[in-house]
């Protein structure tokens, strides 16, 4: 565990847009960053990145937070390992306090892993460098392929030999647990006995990185040419390793890919290193598999243009097309390139200069709807039945593109090269478009039936419900992605206001309340107060404590901070009351408070004050106003309890308990009236 001094300075040291730039490409825009969010599907950048404030937040799917916030989110990180992660790119020696088992035990398993995969791929680059074997056999099979030395070393290539220099042997040798070897995907465990061996051996290594560089698997190919052996054995899923979501070569590849805005993508891990070679570093590889939805998106969070390379072979090609119409319907422009019927990028590569790499792409580079009309037009010149299911499979692709402008475009470009009306093709690609859209539509109405509505949650069904309940108080997950579990929601009326207060406490508790001459509902005259002494005050007044868990946790742990800082002008303070809230461990509290902070729309009081002062300048108006509309909340809950306890009392003829309530009811109202009629002089 950090302790809290170190905590600061890790956060004191951190630059948002360095740590977020680190794997979203970010262009400056005014005092802000604008980027591609990476938590949902983003077709314009709507992720805004404030250096000063040091937060971030998407507008369209309202994901938000500081650097702490994205990395878990983003890199699957504790809270712990986050605060590690910047420790270590600032430059910044970590004091240790203690960790829970449970927290040790976490971090343990998901380090382990990451420690044994670094440790093979050491171990297999130092089998293929300092071995008899693996100079004879692996680095001369890298070298005649024309790798350089140099790039064998930047992709960490190694080789995998077998007995007696095998992983299992050396890693337990070492002392590495033979569950992490297993976990990680390097070693097996012999049916019966339990023996460990290697999943990899005669085989030459390409270690896979993540977006931020550790290795978390491995692929490996034989070399050897007897047809029973498979070319290529590849690292199972795992803990650290979801082949859906990575990209071979995107760790090396990824400040080019941003830079020059595009990114190539090829299919074989000697396609990219020999690319990288030449001097093309904005090279991928998928790796065999046709491109996933999250593949896609990865890439989408450095640029909006893949171009393809194909081989010349006809056939690869056309089985190859079938995925793109997924990369349209990310909205990324794809273009497609055809190299000459004898190279692969591998080959290609090693035989041409940079310069004339490039050229050849640029002069080559095709449009994918073109691409794909060209190359089915050809096969289908002669015959009608086959052309009609050229046509329909190439209008699928259009209506597959996000952009109308474009697929517009493209409907022209058909309808000329089939020799279609226009009319017509338009039509099919917008029954095409029906139909998905329809599909999605009762994919989604599937999904909300799963997800049950929040109302489920409140367990008081006789408050009346607001229009607009905070994403945070809605069950199960909140639309910020994050869970609520910790937290129910005991009465979502409240809720509301709950909410307002504690965002006056965030961010306006240190500041003075400036009553103006009778704008005080009291007879007394008012002493200047913080505000966040005149919300306690109010509500101790009444003895009032927040119903909703999140709430008043909130509420329990702001004023012991509040009591530890020193004074010094409001902003400051409520800068460090603010850090304190959206650092804790509280995951959940931290998301409750940034969205609190961040809340683009006005809360109920705010509104109309805003549009005339300041906010900092109408507390005095604000903040009373909050406090007394919470109060009335409660006062007409209470009313109508009463209301439902008289009738039942009317009901069984208890005279007793009825003239007391029709009392209570009265005293109620009366106390309803007077905080209406306060509130009506605010
Ligand atoms: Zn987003």
């Amino acid at each position: 565990m950090i302790d809290r001094a170190t905590v600061d300075k890790i956060l004191d040291a951190v630059r948002i847009e360095e740590v977020i730039g680190d794997f979203v490409s970010l262009r400056k825009r005014g005092a802000n960053y604008l980027g591609l969010c990476p938590f949902h599907q983003d077709k314009n950048p709507s992720l805004s990145v404030s250096s000063t404030k040091g937060i971030f937040k998407c507008f369209a799917c309202g994901k938000a937070g500081g650097a702490v916030s994205f990395l878990m989110e983003h890199e699957h990180l504790t809270y712990t390992e986050a605060l590690r992660y910047l420790a270590k790119k600032y430059h910044i020696e970590i004091v240790e306090k203690e960790e829970t088992a449970e927290e040790i035990a976490h971090r343990m398993r998901y380090e382990s892993l990451l420690v044994v995969t670094d440790y093979a791929q050491k171990f297999y680059a130092d089998v293929l460098w300092n071995t008899e074997v693996g100079k004879a056999i692996g680095l001369s099979y890298f070298r005649e392929r024309k790798f350089s030395d140099e790039t064998i070393r930047k992709f960490g290539l190694g080789y995998a030999a077998s007995r007696p220099l095998t992983l299992c042997n050396k890693a337990l040798k070492e002392g590495y647990k033979p569950e992490y070897l297993v976990a990680a995907g390097l070693c097996l465990e012999r049916e019966g006995t339990g023996e460990l061996y290697d999943r990899f051996f005669d085989r030459v290594i390409f270690p896979i990185h993540s977006i931020s560089g550790r290795v978390i698997a491995f692929g490996g190919r034989t070399l050897k040419t007897d047809k029973s052996v498979a070319k290529y054995v590849n690292s199972p899923q795992s803990e650290i390793y979801d082949k859906s979501r990575s990209l071979y070569g995107i760790f090396q590849a990824k400040n080019s890919i941003a830079k020059e805005d595009k990114c190539i993508l090829v299919e074989g891990y000697a396609d990219v290193i020999s690319m990288h070679q030449a001097g093309v570093t904005n090279v991928v590889a998928s790796s065999g598999t046709s491109l996933t939805v999250e593949q896609i998106r990865l890439i989408k969070r450095f640029t909006e243009k893949i171009t393809i390379i194909y081989d010349g072979d006809a056939a690869g090609v056309k089985a190859a097309l079938r995925g793109i119409d997924l990369v349209l319907e990310e909205g990324l422009s794809v273009k497609v390139v055809l190299l000459p019927p004898e190279d692969d990028p591998d080959t290609f590569a090693k035989s041409h200069s940079l310069i004339e790499i490039r050229e050849y792409i640029e002069e080559n580079e095709k449009d994918f709807i073109s691409f794909k009309s060209d190359l089915l037009l050809e096969e289908s010149e002669r015959d009608p039945v086959r052309r009609a299911q050229v046509i329909g499979d190439i209008l699928q692709s259009v209506s597959a593109v996000a952009d109308p402008i474009l697929r517009n475009i493209y409907v022209e470009l058909v309808a000329e090269k089939f020799d279609q009306k226009i009319d017509s093709v338009l039509a099919k690609v917008s029954e095409f478009r029906r139909k998905k859209k329809a599909l999605e539509r009762s994919r989604r109405r599937f999904e909300d039936q799963q997800n049950q509505g929040w109302q489920q949650a409140v367990d008081r069904p006789e408050a009346p419900l607001p229009d607009e309940m905070p994403a945070d108080l809605q069950g199960g997950e909140g639309e910020s992605g994050m869970p609520t579990a910790g937290y129910p929601v005991r009465d979502a009326y409240l809720a509301v206001m709950e909410r307002e207060l504690c965002y006056y406490l965030i961010k306006f508790g240190t500041y003075p309340l400036h009553f103006e001459k009778d704008m005080y509902y009291g007879a007394e005259p008012v002493e200047e107060m913080m505000v966040s002494q005149y919300i306690r005050n109010s509500l101790d007044d009444d003895g009032l404590v927040f119903v909703n868990d999140l709430y008043r946790t909130l509420f329990d742990r702001y004023f012991p901070f509040e009591a530890t800082l020193a004074r010094e002008e409001p902003e400051a303070m409520q800068q460090r009351i603010v850090r304190y809230f959206t650092t804790s461990e509280d995951e959940i509290l931290n998301q409750a408070v940034f969205d609190l902070i961040l809340e683009e729309h006005a809360l109920t009081v705010k509104t109309y004050e805003e549009s005339i002062t300041p906010e900092d300048q109408a507390l005095a108006r604000t903040v009373p106003k909050s406090v007394l509309l919470y109060k009335l909340r409660i006062t007409e809950q209470q009313c109508a309890a009463t209301t439902k306890q008289i009738t039942l009392a009317q009901r069984s003829g208890e005279t007793d308990t009825l003239r007391d309530l029709v009392s209570r009811l009265q005293l109620l109202n009366t106390v309803k009236n007077r905080l209406s009629k306060e509130l009506n002089r605010l």
